[in-house]
């Protein structure tokens, strides 16, 4: 299968602290891959890495066929292709929905104003957010900030999403209305790649596992094989205290 991210041997350190060691994985078109794993576990680190908000200490990311650590390569257009969801939603709140979703494409992918709108309303209907464009964030919920978030990115048109714990700063009530809508982006062939904490999610809709301890990838597979029959004592040991 067509690898869109392909991580070699990276390594990350901060300072003498080795946060990343000797990485290996890879993410395939249409993939659906969560990264579990203790807190400090570098799982972040490794999603920054991806779209160059760290620089990695060592090792090779192959993005699409090319080598985004050559340092010929555009970091700018490289982020253009990712598109990114964080636990803290970072809307810009002076601005209300739509314009949320609309000033990337306008600034970054030179798209004019009513091309730039009609594809957030089309992703803002997805995300079920389109009742709410002129909204400013601070009249949302959480779990409706999160949404937004997931259009505005997804209105870039991004080969990968990124999310790194997208409901954990939700109350609980709000958690099920973020994983739906991720749940269908994953059935709609969304190529993803989810930090999650969220098991029961994570089993439905992964087509792979990737289990972190420490800065190193312990185990990954399948869900019915990491989550259900796992093979080494530190993923057996995470998911005792998960579950
Ligand atoms: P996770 O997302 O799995 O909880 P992180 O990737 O955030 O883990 O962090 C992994 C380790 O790297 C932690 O020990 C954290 O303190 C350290 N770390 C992360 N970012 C930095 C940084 N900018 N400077 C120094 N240490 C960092
Ligand atoms: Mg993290």
């Amino acid at each position: 299968m067509e690898k869109v991210i392909d991580i070699r041997h990276l390594n990350k350190s901060f300072g003498n602290h080795e946060v990343l060691r000797d990485v290996n994985f890879s993410v395939a078109k249409g993939e659906v891959v969560c990264l579990i794993g203790s807190s400090g576990s570098g799982k972040s680190t490794l999603l920054r890495c991806i779209n160059l908000l760290e620089t990695p200490t060592g090792g090779e990311i192959i993005y699409n066929g090319e080598n985004i650590l050559d340092k010929n390569h555009d970091i700018r257009k490289h982020r253009t292709h990712l598109g990114m969801v964080f636990q803290s939603f970072n809307l810009f709140n002076n601005h209300n929905v739509l314009k949320n979703c609309v000033v990337g494409q306008q600034k970054v992918l030179k798209r004019s104003k009513q091309e730039a709108e009609s594809n957030a309303l089309k992703y803002l209907e997805i995300v079920g957010m389109d009742k709410y464009v002129s909204a400013k964030p601070s009249q949302l919920s959480g779990g409706q900030k999160q949404r937004v978030a997931i259009a505005r990115a997804l209105a870039m048109d991004p080969d990968v999403m990124l999310f790194d714990e997208p409901t954990s700063a939700l109350d609980p009530e709000m958690v099920g209305e973020v994983l739906k809508v991720m749940r269908r982006l994953a059935e709609e062939g969304n190529t993803m790649l989810i930090v999650t904490h969220e098991m029961e999610f994570a089993k439905e809709v992964a087509d792979r596992i990737v289990f972190m301890d420490k800065g190193v990838i312990v185990e990954e597979g399948p869900p019915s094989q990491v989550l259900v029959n796992p093979q080494h004592d530190r993923t057996k040991e995470f998911l005792k205290r998960t579950l």
